[in-house]
């Protein structure tokens, strides 16, 4: 399948390419907006580098994180 970020319209694909594209959010997209959100709440903006991470138990992100 190829993906289009709604969000900055960067392009990638997941496993085969197709001639349709679906609409998604890209790593990068969601890697500065749950980053804002970490700061927003007080925390370390460590989303995306789960070998940083001393609390991946208690982190909400955590299943976004490590995948
Ligand atoms: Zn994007």
């Amino acid at each position: 399948m190829t993906y289009i970020c709604v969000k900055c319209q960067r392009t990638w694909v997941m496993d085969e390419p197709t001639d349709y594209v679906s609409g998604g959010i890209c790593r990068e997209c969601i890697t500065s907006y749950i980053r804002s959100r970490q700061i927003k709440a007080g925390n370390d903006a460590c989303f995306g580098e789960p070998d940083e991470c001393n609390e991946l138990e208690s982190c909400k992100y955590s299943q976004y994180c490590i995948t």
